[in-house]
């Protein structure tokens, strides 16, 4: 089981207090006592070792051991915008992206699309962001963005940004440019009843490149990882 927690904001100094969720998860789940081990993460890239101190009801106090700063993320900055599946698939999809490496999320409002999460909604994906990065060892946090119209991600996107669109049918597989060290890529992915043909038609306007990923129709949480791995692990 994890022994990462997450805690929401800069450590300075030497002793620091976990409240909340993450103290839950310390004290109950893990048991924790004095002297016990951690890690501690901060979601801006630093991770601690730190030494259990105090157990409360709900806080914990720690003492820190050892400051580093360990990066593991991608070489370059990657953005899904993609119009959220719904219910459990969103958790889903979210835990999937964290472990690949993207940067960030970036919910899209398209004509086929169903309602993107807002408040509670959202702070459950925020929640599902810090769990898996816990699990996997990420010490920056996946942003997840305010949603946004499609025209206006396909009209935006800077063009230094390498800008790719799945879609069935025609398109490229090979997406060994979009992963330049240094680089910005940004993979637009549709709803379940697929992007409309002015969308499509905006987006070859716009000149994304169109990425075709084999010939069977995925569900949109499918597209998405597929993407985020051929860009992450290829
Ligand atoms: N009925 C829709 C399918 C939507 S699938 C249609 O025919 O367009 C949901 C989204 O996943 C699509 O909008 C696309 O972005 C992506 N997708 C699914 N299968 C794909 C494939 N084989 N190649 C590229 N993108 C795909």
């Amino acid at each position: 089981m994890s022994r990462r927690f997450f805690f929401d904001s800069p450590i300075v100094g030497n002793a620091v207090e976990l409240t909340g969720p993450e103290a839950q998860h310390l004290a109950k789940v893990m048991r924790a006592k004095a002297g016990d081990e951690v890690t501690l993460f901060d979601g801006c890239g630093f991770e601690f070792t730190a030494e259990v101190t105090t157990v409360a009801r709900s806080a914990i106090e720690l003492q820190i051991v050892e400051q580093r700063e360990v990066d593991r993320e991608l070489l370059f900055e990657l953005t899904l915008a993609v119009a959220l599946p719904k219910g459990d698939r969103q958790r889903w999809l979210v835990e999937k992206l964290v472990e690949l490496g993207c940067t960030r999320l970036q919910p899209i409002l398209t004509t086929r699309g169903v309602a993107q999460p807002t408040g509670n909604a959202r702070a459950r994906l925020e929640r599902a962001v810090i769990e898996a990065s816990k699990q996997c060892g990420r010490n920056r946090l996946m942003v997840i963005a305010t949603p946004q119209q499609v025209a206006d991600i396909l009209a935006t996107a800077d063009r230094i940004t390498t800008r790719l669109f799945a879609h069935p049918g025609d398109g490229e597989t090979n997406l060994e440019h979009a992963r330049e060290p240094g680089s910005r890529t940004v993979v637009a992915v549709g709803p379940e009843g697929g992007f409309t043909p002015e969308e499509l038609a905006m987006a070859e306007a716009e000149q994304w490149s169109r990425v075709k990923l084999g010939p069977r129709i995925l569900r949109t949480e499918t597209a998405a990882v597929a993407c985020a791995s051929l860009l992450a692990c290829g």
